[in-house]
């Protein structure tokens, strides 16, 4: 079973609840997609067995070969080409390696060259297999480094995805091929706000969802109420309490204290029935 962990913005404790379902369950496997700033394994600290650099094609114009007809710049979405006194001249950092360039031109004047943009570390904290992708400060585009976890990641464990913040491509690419998706919030008017629009990304991707209020208190009726209307089940809260910020900055897991524990327990276990149920509607 994979199961997505998403917020419509950062900060909501999205990783915190990914990271301790995960530890939390038998032959689970934990995946940081948030490339930008992958932070899971800060509590987790897997021991890391692989690295694996992700590359990708960037073009390399053949002069020889170039008869200056400027296909290629005029295709280039990214303005990663320009075409200079009939040459065409490559920007690397605003390539997105699609490749496009190199197929459609007509002379076969774009060799494929590549670069490193980032990595895949793999490694495991106990049973729990650790998986993140890491972009190079000043990489634009972490697609690519999401397309090779994915080729790591199956549904033979229970599968803790945490994707990036917000409701961009990298966060359709980290969800996509998911069972179920948990929405993390917090009872405010922006928490609230943010949970409308990870709610729609995901029911356009036809993903099944159920919601956690984190730092849940006086407020939690603002949320209680749009699950209501929305009809998506609330599988749980996690107080707001200052002992939870207390071992968040110490690196530490809500799963090693006991309170923390059984709310987190609550959530995992509703949210098993809850993308459990979901399967057997869909079979
Ligand atoms: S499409 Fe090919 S031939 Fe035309 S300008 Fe680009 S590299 Fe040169
Ligand atoms: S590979 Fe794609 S993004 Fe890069 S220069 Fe060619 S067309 Fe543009």
């Amino acid at each position: 079973m994979i199961i997505s962990v998403l917020s419509g913005k950062g900060g909501t404790g999205k990783t915190t609840i990914a990271t301790n379902l995960a530890v939390m369950t038998d032959n689970s496997r934990y995946v940081d997609c948030d490339v930008e700033e992958p932070n899971g394994f800060i509590f987790l600290r897997p021991r890391i067995d692989t690295q694996v650099n992700v590359r990708v094609m960037i073009p390399k114009i053949d002069t020889g070969r170039c008869t200056g007809c400027g296909k290629c710049a005029r295709f280039c979405y990214f303005n990663a080409l320009a075409l200079v006194k009939n040459t065409p001249v490559v920007f690397p950092e605003l390539c997105h390696g699609c490749e496009g360039c190199a197929i459609l031109c007509p002379e076969q004047a774009i060799e494929r060259d590549n670069k490193t943009i980032g990595k895949v570390e793999i490694g495991y904290r106990g049973q729990t297999e650790c998986i993140r992708g890491v972009l190079d400060v000043g990489e634009p585009v972490g697609v690519p480094i999401l397309r090779e976890i994915k080729k790591l990641t199956g549904d033979d464990r229970f599968t803790v995805v945490d994707c990036p913040p917000g409701s961009s491509c990298s966060v359709i690419n980290s969800i996509e091929g998911s069972d179920f998706a948990l929405l993390v919030t917090e009872p405010t008017v922006f928490g609230l706000h943010d949970l409308k629009i990870a709610l729609e990304l995901v029911r356009q991707l036809n993903i099944p969802a159920g919601i956690v209020i984190n730092r849940s208190g006086e407020r939690d009726c603002l949320i209680e109420e749009y699950c209501r209307n929305e009809e998506v089940p609330l599988l749980g809260k996690i107080p707001f309490d200052r002992r939870a910020a207390e071992i968040y900055s110490r690196g530490g897991l809500l799963a090693e204290d006991k309170e923390f524990r059984s709310y987190l327990q609550n959530i995992l276990e509703n949210l098993k029935g809850a993308a459990g149920n979901e399967a057997d509607s869909r079979n």
